[in-house]
């Protein structure tokens, strides 16, 4: 009997691509004897896991071991990880589909959305994927970048994201200590002059994002008091429609959500060091500074007879030194491949990633963040890469894809680029667990940068396994 071997790359090694991978090798596996698959992951790091690595807060641990989950995804034989090869300057879409029978984009949602109001470009107006990403450590932050000398923060946005954010700013040094977070990191956060955190929503309580186990987080802070006004939780002073004391009574993570904030309503504050107040019904027309910020300047909101949310005309201005804007993630576009601008995704039809007439463009897949939008936790993902991979075995079986005939190692050669092999990851692991255990911190420090990345690999960069494919 002739195995039919299918050679898949995935580019993106976070979530959303290794539960492409899984997906790939299960549902191949479910069809029977005739169809192999090989599948190589790519990734413009030398690290995998994406958002579980550089995204997720470092004292959220059990999130984490998602990684040892797709860890033994990255360690099934079908998979290769590739990582350092930057899509479009590494190797073309063009060059992957000559080497590949398809090809999967898992490359998330790592931009920032925009206020576009006045001031958003002071110094201290920070994205929130900025400051994610340097405290988890991202090789493309430098690790000096925040200094926390301000008294006063205000949080734009009040999703997951958001509340990260504010409990990261909130903590006391000895929360974060055995946390992953790197050195110079838990440096600035132990000098930080952080007194006052403002966590800030357009709307009201029922239409926040943030789910009740994140949110219930923030109340467990030693060091800060959580404060909230009563009168901006009130259901019905701010919407005409109704629809928040509809939701609170239908929806009951909504009901869960407004436990915790009227308990927190109800409360005398402390004493804490602290301050983290949660408001609503408040949006950022202005950051006020001429250089530096020095302010944020707010307007009262409601929502109007059909739900939208409009302006009071009613203002106030807090006095902040820095302002984190947290209003979501956006994905950017990859060179040659189709686009969607408005919203910021790759357009498709079940993961076929589809041209300008809707007609699906043979071998070219899409899956994750990039294919629906940041929505939905990690492990939405996992249905959504294996409809991707239903799409795409049914495409192959059907033969409606182009079988490639390149190697990708002599394409990666001939440029000069070495990528980081899985055993290359595992040595930069280590060299983490060796860290933390010099420092006598937890399990493992974050190495940061790239010269220390790819020093902690070693000779084992450029040493693909299963190089014998
Ligand atoms: P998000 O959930 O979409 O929240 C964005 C927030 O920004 C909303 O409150 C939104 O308000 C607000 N916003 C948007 N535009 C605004 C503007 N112009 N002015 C003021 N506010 C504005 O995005 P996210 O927090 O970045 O999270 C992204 C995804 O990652 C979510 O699916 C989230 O659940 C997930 N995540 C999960 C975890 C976890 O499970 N622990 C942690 C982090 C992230 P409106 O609703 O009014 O638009």
């Amino acid at each position: 009997m002739t195995v039919q071997v299918v050679r898949v790359a995935v580019v993106g090694s976070g979530p959303a691509g290794l539960y492409t991978a899984e997906a790939l090798f299960k549902q191949v596996a479910a069809l029977g004897d005739a169809l192999d698959v090989e599948v190589d992951v790519l990734d413009r790091l030398p690290t995998p896991y994406g958002l579980v690595r550089y995204g997720v807060a470092p004292d959220h641990p059990s999130i984490k071991s998602i990684a040892t989950y797709l860890q033994r995804v990255l360690e099934n034989p079908p998979v290769r990880f590739l990582g350092g090869v930057r899509f479009g300057s590494d190797v073309t879409r063009d060059e992957l589909l000559a080497c590949y029978d398809a090809v999967v984009y898992a490359t998330g949602a790592m931009r920032d959305r925009r206020l576009s109001i006045p001031g958003e470009d002071l110094a201290g107006s920070v994205a929130a994927t900025d400051f994610v990403n340097w405290y988890c450590g991202h090789p493309d932050i430098d690790p000096g970048m925040f200094c926390l000398d301000a008294e006063s923060v205000a949080v734009i946005g009040v999703g997951n994201v958001a509340v990260d954010v504010a409990r990261i700013l909130a903590k006391t040094p000895a929360e974060l200590y055995r946390t992953d977070v790197p050195e110079l990191v838990l440096a600035a956060l132990t000098a930080s002059k952080v007194r006052e955190i403002h966590m800030i929503g357009r709307r009201g309580p029922a239409q926040a994002k943030f789910t009740t186990k994140e949110l219930r987080e923030l109340g467990q802070v030693a060091g800060a008091d959580v404060v909230v006004d009563p009168a901006e939780i009130d259901l019905d002073a701010f919407d005409p429609t109704g629809e928040s004391s509809r939701l609170a009574e239908s929806d009951r993570h909504i009901r869960g959500n407004l436990k915790v904030i009227r308990d927190w309503a109800a409360r005398v504050p402390g004493d804490r060091p602290r301050r983290l107040a949660v408001r609503f019904w408040l949006r950022p027309v202005e950051i006020l500074g001429s250089r530096r910020v020095t302010g944020l300047r707010l307007e009262r909101t409601r929502l109007d007879e059909s739900g939208r949310v409009v302006g009071t005309g009613e203002h106030e201005e807090l006095p902040v030194q820095m302002v984190l804007r947290s209003v979501g993630y956006q994905s950017v576009p990859l060179p040659g491949v189709p686009f969607d601008e408005r919203t910021c995704t790759v357009p498709n039809a079940e993961g076929r990633v589809i041209d300008l007439h809707r007609n699906p463009v043979p071998g070219e897949y899409v899956a994750g963040w990039l294919k629906r939008g940041p929505t939905g936790v990690i492990g939405t993902n996992k249905s959504d890469a294996a409809q991707t991979v239903r799409s795409l075995l049914a495409d192959i079986q059907t033969r409606k894809t182009g079988a490639g005939s390149r190697r990708i190692e002599e394409i990666l050669d001939g440029r000069g680029v070495q990528p980081v092999s899985y055993t290359g990851w595992l040595a930069i692991e280590q060299r983490e667990m060796e860290l933390a255990a010099e420092l006598g911190r937890g399990e493992k420090v974050k190495l940061v940068g790239w010269d220390a990345l790819l020093a902690a690999c070693g000779a084992a960069r450029g040493a693909l396994r299963g190089a014998e494919r």
